[in-house]
């Protein structure tokens, strides 16, 4: 990101053509290969303009390079294919289902050893980092919404070799910077928050280390997983409001969530902002913002609560404009998490609006 332009700026301006008569716009091509005669060629291979908006957007953030995917899961999945037969991977016991997966067939196929650490189990963290060879956290994380001492974690002296990546997506390059602390990649499911309108899958990976790039590259050239022209058209288009879209749903998630703390139909919230969190304070110390998202437990018929829902819409997923919620442990392979617990991923409508839907579908 250029030194003079704060984050709210870069995020418009970035990514965009240059020279008189450019487009002002990044423009959506669609084309699978150019004109030889220069690095492009095949787009498989070396990109297309449209991928490299977003890239050069998100990596600026970052002060990294970023490559592009087809989602978050092939985004996670190139930074995986970095590993060797064998390799000892550490896991947060609370993580996106499809990381799991992904590590247990690993674990099949490649040998992997694989072991799980509560998120806020800071010295567990650091004494594995001396002796693994991917240390994958997430945070906030998700379903829970626990914050990790990414701080402490990422400054642990590390195997040699050893990869550090952060699934970034809950708290977005906005509120947290893994690569800063040290981390060797950053993820995010640009399908959730940096798209924010629930209308494309795509995924980035970002690194500050050249050879790392480079292997992201080779990953998503040889498994083919590069992102859809149209989801990078729209991502680009997309990440232009993220400020303003974060900012407008965490005060609504911030009141929501007091007000819910407060319900008689509930049992407990889980929300980063609230001192009552586990890890409220390593939410103030790392994160810029609490975010969108809410995880709350409903004493009552949680399923009842999310068919009842108007306003807010019934559905998976998070990051958009839209508010969205979801009865979690109904999820197939999340039978674990409490019966009630319903996830809440707050959208920039009016608060009073939301707020009035909720009370009707917990009453
Ligand atoms: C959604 C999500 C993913 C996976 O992203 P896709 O774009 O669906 O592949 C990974 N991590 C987290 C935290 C997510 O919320």
């Amino acid at each position: 990101m250029s030194e003079e332009l704060r984050v709210e700026s870069w995020l418009v301006s970035a990514g965009r053509p240059e020279g008189c008569g450019s487009p002002l716009n990044t423009p959506l091509v669609p084309a699978s290969n150019f004109l030889l005669g220069s690095e492009r060629g095949y787009a498989r291979d070396n990109g297309t303009p449209t991928w490299e908006a977003l890239e050069e957007i998100l990596g600026g953030l970052e002060q990294g390079r970023s490559v592009a995917f087809s989602s978050g899961m092939a985004a996670i999945s190139a930074v995986f294919d970095q590993l060797s037969a064998g390799a000892r991977v550490v896991l947060p016991e609370d993580c996106y289902q499809g990381v799991s997966g992904l590590v247990a067939a690993g674990a099949r196929k490649n040998g992997w050893s694989v072991r799980r650490l509560a998120v806020e189990d800071t010295a567990a963290w650091v004494e594995a980092a001396a002796e693994s060879d991917l240390l994958w956290l997430e945070s906030p994380s998700n379903p829970l919404l626990i914050v990790a001492e990414l701080d402490v974690i990422c400054a642990a002296p590390r195997k040699t070799g050893a990869i550090l990546a952060v699934d970034n997506t809950f708290a977005t390059p906005l509120h947290q910077q893994p690569l800063e602390l040290g981390a060797t990649f950053s993820i995010q499911s640009a399908t959730k928050f940096i798209g924010g309108h629930s209308d494309l899958l795509a995924g980035v990976a970002t690194t500050r280390e050249e050879q790392r790039w480079q292997a992201l590259r080779v990953s998503r050239e040889l498994h083919g997983a590069t992102p859809g022209t149209l989801e990078a058209f729209l991502a680009v288009r997309g990440v232009r409001t993220l400020a303003l879209r974060l900012q407008r749903a965490q005060q609504n998630a911030m009141e929501l969530a007091e007000r819910l703390s407060r319900h008689t139909a509930v049992a407990c919230v889980r929300y980063p902002g609230l001192a009552a969190h586990p890890t409220h304070a390593a939410a103030r110390r790392l994160l810029k913002g609490f975010g969108p998202v809410i995880s709350f437990d409903v004493r009552g018929d949680a399923d009842a609560a999310c068919r009842r829902i108007r306003l807010i819409r019934h559905a998976t997923s998070l990051g958009g404009v839209e508010s969205t919620m979801e009865r979690r442990a109904a999820v197939p392979g999340q039978g674990h998490l409490p019966a009630g617990l319903i996830r809440l991923s707050v959208g920039i409508e009016d608060v009073e609006d939301l707020w009035k839907d909720l009370c009707q579908a917990l009453a």
